[in-house]
């Protein structure tokens, strides 16, 4: 076979050696622009589990790599004038210039021809039986072909600049700097025992206001060094073709098209704070080599092989990498955490850590954060997150039902706070026939007896008060969502006379009467919960339900003072909120359970749904229970996977500054350790086996002070 590669990166170079190493006859040339030793950047980190996959390759390589790693175990975080050091990873890094060395080497070794100093200004040129395109983020062979492929290419994260220093560290550091402008952090780590990579990043409105947008390469060395004179300790930058820019985000639908092929960046990149865009590479080099072996007289074959062994793998990389981009996009949000939340937001920021996986590398960290939890007391023994108190709740484990009957038994399991619902305020304001609620005193005094087993077993007891809206009327939840009783129905009411769903009746819109009666009719039931013994309320603006209808453009057409902008959709749900928080007492907490965005194009979006969060707070809300969707039956751009809420919860409690309850199909005490250690949510609810919950709880250790112990 007759293959030609474009680029001597990473990518390229692997793949010429693998393919000439399964077969001498293949005749392979590698053509690139740069002379051999040129190269930008410094480093190249490696995670530990990418060296199996290179060993079992081709272990001549794989040793001589190998061989020149700097490892170290420690990442450190300078944050607020503290360095906060966790242990137990496993880095290794080594000098770009040197592995491609080594690759250059060992594909001469095999007979590959070497073109460098060989600039290809058109892909037709490329004559052979399969071209592979391996020619990094700015790809000539996908960009000349850019429709067959689906290219998709967008800037991603901050502005960054890539230095290296002769400041030799002995950790994987992140640097987080205050400045008038706002934070820049660093992101450095060592590859040789005399230099390490040094990349600088900050959010493009701080670039510009520290005026880096006007500065050549020796002018942003220069400030650069005073920025971190006092973490260089002296020492100094140094550049490689230094200039800020954006890292690229690069995604194809597919990689290949007729005997073309994309490998390594060209095909996609993962943003290179999570640090494996080389591992990406030079696996995509190993899959697309075995599917030759696999299929030898079919390049269609092994190329649809590679690309489905490949693109999974790359998109859970992706995934993990856009999260870890986004925190560092707006880290500034989180500039007011302490230290240790702080710490563990930035470990755990990607996905790819947890706090139990965490534990198991750096007890010691997890002891401390843990112990922060529950007041920081030097020295203590405590609990991992989950089981701290918040308020006056004895820990952060929340339970929902919807039938009234489970309280008890979700209180005996452990949980720190019992949330029943939804519950009506008034008949005609109930989902279906069997919705609960509150709207008579009989029935206040039914629930008075569950509160009090609740209480019995050291829970406290909420209520999620609702209004059905245009969503009421149906049958009952468990024969399907959404359809309208065939009898016994009552009318609806919404802020448009627009029908749920196309099956459903049309609502009334509310005039100015019943939007009296129903604020009314929300702060009598709210006085009933007061009675019944109820510690929390939770007002439902969420999912569709006829205050959220309010908030959102898909549901309030109206033309009022209570529809249009954001203001005055808000103007109903506030008065309600408002009414309430009059009837409820003032010590208890009263939340909102909100709907952050739609998740639907013309719908509610996250930055609303944030302002939305934080004016509720000011009116009294202490807690906003973060849900999206539902608001129309399509939500094309909700994405309804395990922890899908975690985000929006994270992003509604930093910026609007106000305490969240998350959920989202979170069924284990790890994935709500991680969350609250991070300072993402306050409280979670989880969706557990109760037995599971007991054991967890029985297992979780007192807290208990050093001296205590002694
Ligand atoms: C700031 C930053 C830090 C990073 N840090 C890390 C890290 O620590 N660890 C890690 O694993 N990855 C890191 N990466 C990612 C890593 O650099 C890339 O993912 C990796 O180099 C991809 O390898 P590649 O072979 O696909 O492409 P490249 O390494 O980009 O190689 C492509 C080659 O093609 C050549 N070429 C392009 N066009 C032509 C043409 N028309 N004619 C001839 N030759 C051409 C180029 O000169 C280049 O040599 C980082 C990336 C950035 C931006």
């Amino acid at each position: 076979m007759r293959v030609r590669i474009l680029g001597a990166g990473p990518a390229g170079l692997y793949l010429a050696i693998l393919l000439k190493k399964a077969d001498r006859a293949h005749d392979v040339a590698v053509i690139e622009r740069n002379a051999p030793d040129a190269t930008f950047g410094f480093g190249v980190v490696f995670s530990e589990e990418t060296l199996g996959a290179l060993r079992d390759a081709d272990p001549e390589s794989h040793l001589q790599i190998t061989d020149t790693f700097a490892r170290w175990p420690a990442i450190d975080i300078h944050y607020r004038g503290r360095l906060l050091r966790s242990r137990g990873h496993a880095f290794s890094a080594t000098p770009r210039k040197l592995l491609l060395h080594i690759l250059q080497r060992r594909a001469r070794e095999l007979g590959v021809e070497l073109r460098f100093d060989t600039e290809v200004t058109d892909a037709a040129d490329l004559d052979a039986d399969l071209v592979v395109g391996a020619d990094g983020v700015n790809s000539l062979v996908r960009g000349t072909y850019a429709e067959d492929f689906g290219e998709r290419v967008a800037p991603q994260g901050c502005k960054y600049v890539w230095f290296g220093t002769d400041l030799v560290l002995d950790a994987f550091t992140f640097i987080f700097k205050a400045t008038e402008a706002g934070l820049v952090q660093v992101h450095a780590y060592p590859f040789d025992e005399h230099t390490s990579t040094w990349i600088i990043e900050c959010p493009e409105h701080t670039w510009r206001r520290l005026g880096f947008d006007a500065m050549d390469e020796a002018e942003s060395l220069q400030a650069c060094e005073a920025l971190f004179a006092e973490e260089l300790q002296g020492h100094r930058l140094m550049t490689n073709r230094s200039l800020w820019t954006s890292f690229l985000l690069v995604r194809n639908e597919s990689w290949h098209r007729g005997n073309v092929v994309l490998l390594g960046d060209a095909a996609h990149t993962a943003h290179f704070s999570i640090g494996s865009g080389t591992k990406l590479a030079m696996e995509d080099a190993i899959a697309l080599s075995q599917a030759f072996l696999r299929h030898p007289r079919d390049l269609e074959r092994a190329l649809v092989d590679y690309e489905l062994e490949r693109q999974p793998v790359v998109e859970r990389f992706q995934q993990a990498a856009g999260e870890s981009a986004a925190y560092f996009s707006r880290v500034e949000q989180y500039a007011h955490m302490d230290p240790m939340p702080f710490a563990f937001n930035l470990l755990t920021r990607s996905g790819r850590v947890t706090h139990a996986n965490l534990a198991q590398r750096d007890p010691q960290f997890v002891r401390v954060l843990d112990a922060w939890f529950h007041g920081g007391v030097p020295g203590a023994v405590a609990p991992p997150p989950l089981f701290a108190p918040w308020r006056d709740l004895r820990n952060r484990v929340v339970r929902a039902t919807a039938e009234p009957d489970r309280m008890p038994e979700l209180a005996r399991s452990g949980a720190g706070l019992v949330l029943a619902g939804p519950v009506a305020t008034t008949l005609d304001g109930r989902i279906s026939p069997d919705t609960p609620t509150l709207h008579d005193d009989e029935v206040a005094a039914a629930w008075a007896g569950l509160v009090d087993e609740v209480h019995a077993s050291g829970a406290h007891a909420g209520v999620l008060l609702t209004h059905a809206g245009r969503r009421g009327s149906t049958r009952p939840p468990a024969r399907g969502a959404d359809l309208p009783l065939r009898e016994g129905g009552w009318a609806l009411i919404a802020p448009s006379p627009i029908a749920y769903a196309p099956r459903m009746p049309a609502p009334r819109a509310l005039d100015a009467d019943a939007m009296n009666s129903v604020r009314d009719a929300f702060a009598v039931a709210a006085r009933r919960a007061a009675g019944a013994g109820f510690d929390v309320l939770e007002l439902d603006m969420g999912q569709g339900y006829l205050l959220a209808s309010f908030l959102s453009p898909e549901s309030n057409k109206r033309d009022d003072d209570y529809g249009g902008d954001l203001d005055g959709r808000l103007r109903f749900p506030l008065r309600v909120l408002d009414a309430v928080r009059d009837a409820w007492p003032e010590d208890r907490l009263l939340a909102v359970r909100l709907n952050v965005m739609d998740g639907t194009r013309h719908g509610l979006k996250l930055p609303e749904g944030i302002a939305i969060a934080r004016e509720l707070a000011t009116h009294g809300c202490g807690l906003v229970h973060v849900v999206a969707g539902q608001t129309v039956p399509e939500a094309p751009q909700a994405d309804y996977r395990r922890g899908f809420l975690t985000p929006l919860a994270d992003r509604v409690r930093a910026e609007a500054r106000v305490p969240t309850l998350v959920g989202g199909y979170l069924t284990t005490p790890d994935e709500a350790n991680t969350i609250l250690g991070a300072g993402r949510a306050d409280l979670c609810l989880l969706e557990v086996p109760d037995t599971d919950l007991e054991r967890q709880v029985l297992a979780a250790p007192e807290p208990a002070t050093a001296a205590a112990l002694a």
